[in-house]
């Protein structure tokens, strides 16, 4: 289970946008450039190179 007050904190590390909870997939989504970040045994895996990116084909 994720805090809100622990979203309010985290920050996408490639945009520095804000983070939204996406319960139904336990990944957190960066509102502003849409990468996916996974959550491992409750912590959030803040990392770029763990990020999914947004479906695109480039
Ligand atoms: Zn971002």
């Amino acid at each position: 289970m994720i805090e809100k007050d622990l979203l309010d904190i985290l920050a996408c590390p490639v945009c520095r946008g804000g983070i939204r909870y996406d319960a139904p997939e336990e990944k957190l989504t960066c509102v502003s450039c849409g990468r996916r970040y996974p959550i491992r045994d409750d912590i959030p895996v803040m990392l770029e190179e763990e990020a999914e990116l947004p479906g695109r084909s480039t």
